[in-house]
């Protein structure tokens, strides 16, 4: 009949990619009561709820970091899906997947994968947790006029990551007030006295082993936000570097490398237009 057609039109037009998957995480979310509508719940509970849900997804296979080489849509569908059910489900994996892990994937190389890439599986699992911090107190929408710094100590080996300001403090952080143990950090690069402009940095956060939150690092100070207007099951905090220490290949340096006597080659001339490509 016409409505039927028009049925299928419409369910073509809504879902125009990747529909069997689509269908098959559909199914997942209603069979499970994990996926129930929670009410009156107190902040920690809705974050632990969001976390666990969010590893539920992931363990069905909704998504994958890899999906981006091979088809970005996919990550996209299970985003639209999922978000029909828990948004904070879907704010905590869109950091997880597209902000956290997606930029390793793209500012990253082989070394940041990971072991055979059992980093990305542990992305993949949100097993690894991880936040991308981008935005300052002082630098929202300015943000490559950010302050936060990464300088280069050739002595040894390692890049200084330092909040030199209260407005340069990492504010809106989402994961980062409980959950993250790994985070994308932002920040100038200095070396020899040089500003290279924004650069991006793969830092731990927490210590703990895969799945487990851990403390955070004597060097990171991590505030929580709080109760926000809606979206509770997501976690936004705070964070500050007190001169952390990381490791040189801790750049993720697919565009821009510096080496052990801290030569910088890129392949991204202005520090500027190093900031529209890594953000
Ligand atoms: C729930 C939540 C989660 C977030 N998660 C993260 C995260 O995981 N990682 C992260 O790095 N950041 C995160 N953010 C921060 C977010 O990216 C910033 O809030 C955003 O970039 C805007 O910056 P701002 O809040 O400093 O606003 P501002 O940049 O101060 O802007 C304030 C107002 O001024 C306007 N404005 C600013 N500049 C101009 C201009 N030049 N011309 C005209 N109008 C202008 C803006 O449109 C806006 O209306 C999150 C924010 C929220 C609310």
């Amino acid at each position: 009949s016409h409505g039927q057609s028009l049925q299928q039109e419409l369910a073509v037009a809504l879902t125009p990619d990747n529909r069997e998957h689509r269908q098959k995480i559909k199914e997942f979310l209603q069979s499970s009561d994990l996926f129930l509508p929670k009410y009156d719940l107190p902040l920690s509970s809705e974050r632990e709820l969001a976390l666990h849900r969010l590893r539920a997804v992931c363990a069905m296979g909704a998504l994958s970091v890899k999906d981006f080489r091979d088809n970005p849509q996919r990550i996209f569908a299970a985003h639209e899906e999922v978000g029909l059910c828990d948004g904070s489900l879907a704010t905590k994996m869109t950091v997880q997947f597209n902000l956290f892990g997606g930029t390793v994937l793209r500012l990253g190389t082989e070394k940041h994968f990971g072991e055979g890439e059992s980093f990305l599986r542990d992305i993949d699992s949100a097993g690894a947790c991880g936040c991308f911090a981008l935005t300052e107190l002082g630098f929202g929408n300015n943000a490559v006029q950010m302050q936060t710094t990464a300088e280069l100590d050739e002595r040894t080996d390692e890049w200084v990551i330092h909040t030199p300001t209260t407005v340069a403090k990492k504010y809106w952080i989402t994961n980062g007030a409980c959950h993250s143990q790994w985070a994308v950090i932002f920040a100038r690069m200095l070396v020899r006295g040089q500003d290279h402009g924004v650069h991006a940095f793969l830092c731990r956060i927490r210590d703990g082993a895969v799945g487990q939150p851990g403390q955070p690092l004597p060097e990171v100070g991590i505030e929580d936000m709080g109760h926000k207007m809606g979206c509770n099951g997501v976690d936004n905090g705070i964070l500050s570097f007190h001169r952390l220490r990381v490791p040189r290949t801790a750049l993720l340096d697919a565009f821009t490398q510096v080496d052990a006597r801290g030569t910088v080659r890129s392949t991204i001339k202005k520090p500027r237009d190093r900031f529209l490509k890594v953000a």
